[in-house]
């Protein structure tokens, strides 16, 4: 159940403390980076609380996780380029799903300690 919480505790934490300006909206979209999840639905049994999803779900896999770090740090390399400046909403996006979905992994991979 904490694991839970924390999957919407931490998004707005990093949401207050980073993106102060629009935090209301990088909360909603790094929440919703939860959907990952829909991965689940895969395997059988759909939820095993034994079970350590990071390998185990195709989203959860290490090809999926360096795409997210792409995600996260792509858009950081755009916004230097003056003539990419009107793709900078779309970026941001990008950028807060990569970062939502890199911080669902590491709350993920500590079930696989505990
Ligand atoms: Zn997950």
């Amino acid at each position: 159940m904490i694991h839970i919480i924390l999957h919407f505790i931490i998004p707005l934490l990093i949401a207050f403390l980073f993106y102060r300006k629009r935090w209301r909206n990088a909360t909603l979209i790094m929440i919703a980076t939860m959907l990952v999840d829909a991965d689940h639905l895969l395997a059988d049994p759909i939820y095993d609380p034994s079970r350590c999803s990071i390998g185990f779900h195709p989203l959860h896999t290490t090809p999926a996780i360096v795409f997210y770090v792409f995600m996260f740090a792509l858009p950081l390399f755009l916004s230097w380029r003056d003539d990419l400046q009107k793709y900078q909403s779309a970026a941001r996006i990008v950028h807060l799903a990569g970062l939502g979905l890199l911080i669902h992994m590491v709350l993920d991979i500590t079930d696989c300690f505990l």
